[in-house]
């Protein structure tokens, strides 16, 4: 595609990082076709070219952004599946995020608008508050007819109980009796940990099982993705900086052979601190380098564990698996879930369509309820008619959204791992 960004503006590096990835796209439409949002819409300009050139428009002619471009990048789920299906490689995920950033810079949103996202920018990436917050809305959960349609999901999304946890606090989760034979970081995640702490547990239990010492870093709980897909870089870059110090100073000091994300929308954004901080003279190796050590808990397992089946082949279980689009097409993991789950002996069925998004993608359930409650019933479809005893994926976001739709039993893979391996069973399969 033509650009016409002058001299002055390729001295920012976003606009330059911009200027190529628009310069890639060939505008063929391809993408089109996998875009859950142009597939529901079928408006050109929610698809992702439509998108592409609503941004470009904007970044070149340095123009603020109106009402129209805001409705459209808003659809966005960043849910990148047109990224896998470019064949000339547009990176749209660092050209919307781009996008987004301008549009919170130069846009004045409606004060409800700008509550709303404010609200979710402060209460979700920060643990104490969402268990405070998430505590108080079980009282109002009856009265939420009374609120804006808005408000009204949101509090419906909230958690009603907390489940107990099972494994002390601790930083660092040593392995006794054995040899270590690696050393990890978790990231727990802001929301995960607080209405799923068994996903992290049972990824805590796998690794110190196989030998795998684990620490929890204090000082880091949200790895900031929330604030950047809503264009608060701000608060996004403060978290940023403070991950990639902390991690960076526990790898120079006691080493660290990877960092494990098991949560795929956090592990995207963690693999992209690289590129984030790629012009900050101070940072951008650290950033690299935490790049580099981040994996989904599903990769290092696969590339660096034998793990040691223990129950194989006791049951055999149907299961359909949600393959979440932060780690398809933003990790490009895709097959190794589910070829870990083959080997407890269980089979495991695709979900049709699975390319396309469930509708959480973020906070996308909480500000697009109605498009994103369209994907979810398009989901539920596709999951029935595979008629699975459970689902496995590995997004907290797709399994609170999920199990908003069914009531079959959704759990995270590590949970799978951990159990044919000599952990408990999960309690969402009890009745099973
Ligand atoms: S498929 Fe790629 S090259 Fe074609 S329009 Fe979409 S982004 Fe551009
Ligand atoms: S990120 Fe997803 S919703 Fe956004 S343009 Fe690409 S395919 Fe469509």
């Amino acid at each position: 595609m033509e650009t016409h960004f002058s001299k002055t503006q390729l001295k920012d590096s976003n606009n330059k990082s911009s200027e190529k990835i628009i310069r890639k796209c060939v505008h063929c439409g391809f993408c089109n076709a996998t875009c859950p949002t142009y597939e529901l819409l079928g408006d050109e300009l929610d698809g992702p070219r439509g998108r592409i050139y609503l941004i470009k428009d904007m970044l070149e002619n340095n123009k603020p952004a109106n009402e129209k471009i805001v409705k459209h990048i808003d659809r966005c789920l960043s849910c990148y599946s047109c990224m896998s299906t470019c064949p000339s490689g547009v990176n749209y995920m660092h050209l919307i995020d781009h996008g987004r950033h301008h549009i919170e810079k130069t846009y004045k949103r409606s004060f409800y608008d700008r509550f709303v996202r404010n609200f979710l920018s402060i209460t979700l990436s920060k643990s104490i508050i969402f268990r405070i917050v998430a505590f108080i809305t079980q009282f109002i959960k009856p009265l939420r007819f009374l609120f804006p349609k808005k408000i009204r999901e949101m509090i419906k999304l909230m958690p009603s109980n907390f489940p107990n946890k099972t494994l002390p606090k601790m930083q660092l989760y040593s392995v006794q009796k054995k040899k270590t034979v690696a050393r990890v970081a978790l990231l727990t995640g802001c929301v995960q940990k607080v209405i799923s702490p068994q996903i992290n547990e049972a990824t805590i239990r796998l690794l110190n099982r196989h030998g795998i010492e684990v620490i929890v870093s204090k000082g880091i709980e949200c790895c900031g993705s929330l604030n950047h897909h809503l264009g608060k870089n701000d608060r996004a870059y403060e978290i940023f900086k403070k991950n990639i110090l902390i991690w960076h100073d526990e790898y120079l000091k006691n080493g660290l052979d990877a960092i494990i994300s098991n949560t795929s929308g956090c592990g995207t954004t963690l693999k992209d601190y690289g590129f984030i901080f790629r012009s900050n003279n101070d940072l951008k190796k650290k950033a690299k380098k935490i790049s580099e050590l981040t994996k989904d808990i599903t990769e290092y397992l696969d590339e660096n564990v034998k793990l040691n089946f223990i129950k194989n082949g006791e049951n055999k279980y149907r299961i359909a698996y949600h393959s979440p689009c932060s780690m398809q097409h933003g990790q490009k993991v895709h097959q190794t879930p589910m070829d870990l789950i083959k080997k407890t002996g269980n089979q495991v069925f695709e979900i049709p369509d699975g390319h396309l998004c469930c509708g959480s993608a973020g906070t996308y359930n909480l500000l697009q309820n109605d498009i994103a409650n369209k994907l979810l019933k398009n989901k539920i479809s596709n999951i029935n008619k595979i008629n699975p005893q459970f689902i496995s994926t590995g997004n907290i976001g797709c399994i609170t959204q999920i199990s908003n739709g069914t009531k079959i039993p959704i759990l995270h893979t590590v949970e799978i791992i951990d159990w044919y391996t000599g952990g408990p069973k999960p309690t969402v399969l009890e009745k099973l």
